[in-house]
Formats: C-alpha cells, structure tokens, sequence
C-alpha cells in the first residue's frame, strides 16, 4: 500500500473554488487505496482573512508588540483553519479524516521561535489514524518544542513539514500541489514563456531555489534528498504530472534525463553593491570587513577580493547596517543600491565550455551591463541593475532557448 504525503500551498487554499480542486487530489489518493497525509498551508495570500501575512498584519498595528512565544502561537493559527476547513470537506465527502498539529504530528523543533529546526519526528500517532484508514491533515509551517510549546518553522516552513513527515514517514512520494504547472524554467511571473520541466535532481532545485526561485523552500528538499523520497511539484489546478525530483542517478535510470548544459535561471532583487577600494588601508582590511559583517549576521555575497580592497553584496534590507559597520572601520564604500542576481543554473554545465560566453552575448546585445560575476561547477551568477531584470532574465531564456524545453520529454 502506498504512502502519499500531500501538500497544499496557500493559493491553493483560497477560496472554495481552489479547495474543490484540493478535495479532488485528497480523494483520488484515497480512493486508490493509498494512505494520505495532508499538509496545509494558511489560506491565501497577503490580504486574505488567514494567510500568515494578514495575522501578522493584526499586531504590527500595535507596534509589533508580542513576545516571539505568543507571536508563534498567533502565527500558528492560519494553518490549523485550513487543516479544520479542509476536514470538513472530506467529512462532508465521506472520508474519515482527521486534524493534527504540527506537534501531535509529531514534528519536534528546537525553541527558535520564529524560525525553529526540526529536531526529531515522532510519527506513531499520524501511524495509527493511517492504519485506521483515516486521511491526517496535518497543520504546516508547525511544530512543537521539547518543552511543549509551540514553534513556527520559518517562511516555507510547511514544504519542509511535507518532506519531514515524508521521510519519516518513508512516504513513496512527496506531492507539493502550487498555482503553478511544476518547476519551470524560470519564475513565470518575470519569463512569460518559462516552460515546466518533467525532471531536476534533488541538487539542481536545491540551487535554484537558494538563488531565490521561491517554487519550494531548499530545507525541505535536502530533507527529502537525505532521506531519498521523490517530490513532485505540481499543479493543485490540473491534472498534470508536474515535475519530478529525484536523485540524477535515478532519473538517468528511469531514461527521463538528457545531458542539458542549462536547466532553468532564478534570481533575487533587492542587492546592493558594495565596492571598499582602499589602497592606503591596513594590510588586513578585506579581514576586518569581513569580521564586521559576520559578527553582525548580515550574509555577504559575490565576495571579490583584490589587493585594493573588496566588492560585494548585500541584501538591500542589510545595507543601511553594513554601511554604517564601514563607516565605524573608518571604511567609505561605494553603493549600488537596487540590483539583482540572476543565476543561470544547470547540472550539466561543468566543465562545458562557452556559457559564459553565451550570457555575455545575450546581456550585451541587450545593452545590459554586467556589473559583477562569479561561478561555480553548476552554476553562472551575474550581477545586473534591478531595471534590467525582466529583459535580462528573457534574453537568458531565449539565448539557452529554455522556450523550446521539451515538455514531458526531458
Ligand atoms: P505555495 O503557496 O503553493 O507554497 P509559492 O508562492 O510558495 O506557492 O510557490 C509558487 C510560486 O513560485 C509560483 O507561483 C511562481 O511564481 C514562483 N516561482 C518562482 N520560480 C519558479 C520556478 N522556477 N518554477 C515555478 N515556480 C516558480
Ligand atoms: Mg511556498
């Protein structure tokens, strides 16, 4: 008998509309004699009565004035109403189905409120309402810390909830149901003719979704990835296959992977740009920015060392602090505020000569300026203005011809 872990993302949750389409997935696992376990998400998006986002709308009008605990406790709310909504329609439906917490599921954290780890999974009680042929729907984004109180686990939390209980579980699949058709070539909202992609490796989606592409949270797919269980990400709203992710060995096995130099591109607004050129400065200068940077928890990016001093980047809601650690040093960066990274992203590309040289072409002839690069053995990392973005991210597209992806075939 199948195990199936199912999850529902917030847009899918909406309205009753979008929930009919989420009964239809529940139910057909069901039917087929698999046994199902539901993660939610809270309901909608910023504006919508229970999304997460409107919660925490509730008290920044009182100056965001909660202790971490009760704020988790608040924030816990939005996934546990869609877990008793969605409970209600397969009740009404004729499914025995049952509404767990995150703790009751089993999901032990650590006391980080806000952003908690999971710590151990405790799955008997999910075990025994499955072998009683109930469907458990399991609130999301939750979980509960050794000392019983109530965590949350950070944003994308339930995709991690859904992998978590997958592998403990040692669920045939991980099912995360979104708005969209599967992993895309790039996000859809920036590339209108970014095509789904049958197959990635567990480590290409894990780069694309650190480089911003926010389709699946990376802590859950190294979760699923450690524990070997396949994730589908897939459309709540068609019956499409959506895209499968699995290790490459496995997808060369099932004879679904050809050797693409570039799978798809993801990228992040918001950088700024910082240039420390001081050649008159102490020998240990790169050092001493550095310590400043990290003794402050800001996360620096596209480093670029030289005799002269550094390059790098910063998020745009981390620069005001960073300049002023500078300043403090006795350091005056210059600054590019309202920058993006655009990564292009393919596990075949190591060792593959040209890249390079194709987004060099495809940027210039689109009269962007590159402002800064790096690479690694997956993955080309360009630095563009913000206002470049959309044409970057399409003339990428175009130059890879990621338009042309054979759907289904790849
Ligand atoms: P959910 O509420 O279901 O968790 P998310 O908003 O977290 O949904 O993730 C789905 C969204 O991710 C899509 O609507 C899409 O705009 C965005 N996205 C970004 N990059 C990609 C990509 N490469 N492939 C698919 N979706 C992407
Ligand atoms: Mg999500």
């Amino acid at each position: 008998m199948e195990l199936i872990v199912q999850k529902f993302g917030g847009t899918s949750l909406t309205d009753e509309q979008s929930r009919s389409h989420v009964l239809r997935h529940v139910i057909r696992e069901y039917k087929a004699g698999s046994k199902v376990v539901v993660v939610v998400s809270a309901m909608g998006r910023k504006g919508d009565a229970y999304a997460t986002d409107s919660l925490l709308e509730l008290i920044r009008r009182n100056g965001d004035a909660l202790p971490p605990r009760e704020r988790d406790l608040l924030l816990s709310c939005g996934e546990l109403i869609s877990a008793a909504v969605l409970c209600s329609l397969l009740q009404a439906a004729g499914i025995p189905a049952v509404v767990l917490t995150g703790g009751q599921a089993g999901i032990v954290t650590d006391g980080h409120y806000g952003s908690a780890r999971i710590v151990k999974m405790d799955c008997d009680r999910v075990e025994r309402h499955l072998t009683d042929k109930q469907v458990v729907i399991a609130a999301g984004f939750q979980g509960v810390s050794g000392s019983g109180e109530v965590t949350t686990l950070g944003r994308g939390g339930s995709d991690t909830s859904a992998t978590a209980l997958g592998a403990a579980l040692k669920a045939d699949v991980v099912d995360i149901y979104t708005d969209v058709d599967g992993i895309l070539t790039a996000d859809p909202r920036w590339v209108a003719n970014a095509r789904p992609l049958a197959a990635v490796s567990y480590e290409e989606i894990c780069n694309m979704a650190h480089n911003g592409a926010k389709v699946i949270h990376p802590r859950a797919v190294e979760l699923a990835m450690k524990a070997g269980i396949p994730v589908r990400v897939r459309s709540t709203f068609s019956d499409g296959e959506g895209t499968l992710v699995t290790h490459e060995r496995a997808l060369r096995g099932q004879g679904i992977w050809y050797d693409r130099t570039v799978t798809g591109l993801a990228h992040v607004s918001d950088v700024t740009q910082l240039a420390v050129i001081n050649p008159d400065g102490p020998a240990d200068l790169q050092l001493r920015v550095f310590r400043a940077m990290a003794s402050h928890g800001i996360s620096v990016d596209f480093i670029n060392v030289m005799p002269t001093g550094v390059h790098y980047t910063v998020s745009e809601k981390d620069a005001p602090l960073a300049i002023e650690l500078l300043r403090e040093l006795g350091l005056e960066p210059k600054v590019r505020k309202a920058c993006a990274k655009v990564s292009v992203i393919g596990g075949g590309m190591n060792g593959e000569p040209g890249v390079m040289a194709v987004i060099v072409e495809a940027l210039t002839d689109s009269g962007i300026p590159i402002l800064q690069s790096a690479d690694s053995n997956t993955t080309i990392w360009v630095l563009i203005s913000q206002e470049d973005l959309a044409a970057a991210l399409q003339a990428l597209h175009t130059a890879f011809r990621l338009h042309l992806s054979p759907v289904g075939g790849n």
